[in-house]
């Protein structure tokens, strides 16, 4: 019996994928670098999951799980075309084992590189590979650890042709919900990186944006961690605000120090850290002229938050409002949830617009948005049930210009907007940073006027370097350039 599907490297994710792989009926052949991972994979195959393992040296290669010490036995146990998921660190480790694994496959077979992969080299790659004859496909898989064992959100791209042949496996491996797995073709070459670039770009507005109401809650509104929980659970149990970040953030309140008795997660330094799928996100949106300011002030808190020493020291100097409040609390409450509402539609608002201007630029124009709002429902860090909109908005309108439009957002968003208003004077008036809901409340407004004052910029440009500009009075295109120092 051959083994119907490989993975190489067994650090958290590949491991995990391995035995989700095997758990659906897939014999599986593993392969780490180095052997001692492998040995932690047999042991756990073995013992937690009452698995046989055949390994090198086995005479009996016929159980469900192959763990090889070489290269050479991990492709030979495969049966062909062979589907290899690489699952190492992004980044050369990717490059290094496609090298290795070049001269040991043969046409057809097929490689999967399931990290996160910035996508320009999966581009990059599936170019190199392509005279090979054999096949690739960059793949975002989202759901970390848990996600990968028991259902991810997988982001496959490449040829459609090549997907077909993993299609069976991935279906079944993937995150189920009601409307399907988890799982789609996202589109050529790099498109299943880019689209999970964009998801982790979302995934720190959707971070942020929480983090931002619990500041409020807690430090202008004064809630304990009790309290805490006690918003967060109801929230959770919204059509709006049902989503995983809610409930583990819920979940996250009711930890208590086994030290100290405090809530643990005051004890924690407030630096956070990142480790770039945000701030990627955050610069090919500003190469391909697309804003997302909710995105970006999201990677800006996290780059702030990280100058501790900085700021401790700055809070001796700098001192901000006396500010108590005196209002409604509950009332406030819910004006903070409306505020985080408007501000995450906003957000998925932006990261869908660049999953749009990167599917006309790059992608052939085969990413399908609402498909790609589905398969985030389930297994992926910004599930949530609100994706059911999105979902619906693009299949209603294929060529949405933007999800404020949308029937599902629109009446909501002017519905909150002057809750949202309320919570960032409240905010500003208390001193307390919020950028993700002021910088989502800008998108909003910049986009639904009709005049900003760039006109001014416009004549300012025009003024100092003649970059001309066009008359509201005359056709669009018609680019004229004034004299203003000859002005009276
Ligand atoms: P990781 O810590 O990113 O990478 C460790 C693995 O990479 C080990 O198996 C290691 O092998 C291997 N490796 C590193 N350099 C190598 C090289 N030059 N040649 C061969 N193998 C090499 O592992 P991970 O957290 O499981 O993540 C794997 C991928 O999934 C990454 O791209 C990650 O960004 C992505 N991802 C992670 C998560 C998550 O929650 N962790 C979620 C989604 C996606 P050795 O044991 O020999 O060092």
């Amino acid at each position: 019996m051959a083994q119907k599907f490989g993975v190489i490297g067994l650090a958290v994710m590949g491991e995990n994928l391995a035995l989700n792989v095997e758990s659906k009926g897939f014999p599986v052949a593993v392969y780490n670098r180095s052997p001692e991972k492998t040995d932690n994979f047999v042991k756990r195959a073995q013992t937690e999951f009452n698995l046989e393992v055949a390994k090198d040296s086995d005479a009996d290669p016929n159980k469900p799980v192959f763990a090889a010490y070489s290269l050479e036995s991990f492709v030979q146990a495969l049966e062909r075309p062979r589907r290899i998921l690489v699952m190492v660190k992004a980044g050369r480790a990717v490059d290094a084992v496609i090298e290795q694994l070049k001269p040991l496959l043969e046409k057809g077979d097929m490689i999967i590189d399931g990290g996160n992969s910035l996508y320009t080299d999966t581009q990059r790659r599936t170019e190199e590979l392509e005279p090979t004859g054999l096949g690739f496909i960059g793949m975002g898989v989202s759901g970390g650890e848990e996600g990968a064992l028991l259902g991810p959100s997988l982001m496959p791209g490449g040829t459609e042709a090549a997907y077909r042949e993993i299609e069976a496996i991935v279906t079944k491996i993937a995150a189920q919900v009601d409307d399907g797995p988890c799982v789609t073709y996202i589109g050529p070459g790099g498109a299943g990186h880019f689209v999970k670039m964009v998801h982790n770009g979302i995934e720190y507005g959707d971070m942020q944006i929480i983090a931002e109401a619990y500041d409020l809650m807690k430090s202008v509104l004064g809630l304990n961690h009790e309290e805490l929980y006690e918003v967060f659970n109801e929230w959770y149990d919204t059509p709006e605000l049902d989503s995983y970040l809610v409930e583990i953030t819920k979940d996250i309140f009711t930890n208590m120090d086994e030290k100290t008795g405090k809530p643990l997660v005051e004890l924690i330094v407030d630096a956070a850290g990142q480790k770039g799928t945000g701030l990627w996100t955050a610069t090919n949106a500003l190469e391909m002229g697309i804003a997302i300011p909710t995105i970006g002030a999201a990677v800006d808190a996290r780059i702030m938050s990280s100058l501790k020493d900085q700021r401790v020291a700055a809070s001796k100097e700098l001192s901000g409002p006396a500010f108590t409040f005196t209002g409604d609390k509950k009332a406030m409450i819910d004006k903070i949830r409306d505020a985080m509402y408007c501000s995450k539609i906003c957000s998925y608002a932006q990261g869908m617009d660049l999953i749009s201007k990167g599917n006309q630029e790059l992608f052939d124009g085969k990413i399908n948005l609402g498909e790609t709002a589905r398969i985030w429902k389930g297994g992926c860090i910004i599930r949530a049930r609100f994706l059911n909109k999105i979902k619906h908005a693009y299949d209603e309108n294929g060529q949405l210009a933007n999800l404020l439009l949308a029937p599902e957002f629109k009446q909501t968003i002017l519905d909150r907007q002057a809750a949202w208003r309320e919570v960032i004077v409240l905010a500003a008036q208390a001193g307390i940073p919020v950028p993700a809901f002021s910088a989502s409340l800008d998108y909003f407004d910049s986009y639904r006027r009709d005049r900003l004052p760039q006109n001014l910029t416009q004549a300012q440009r025009d003024y100092f370097g003649a970059h001309t500009f066009e008359r509201v009075d005359e056709p669009r295109g018609n680019f004229v350039h004034h004299e203003w120092t000859a002005a009276p």
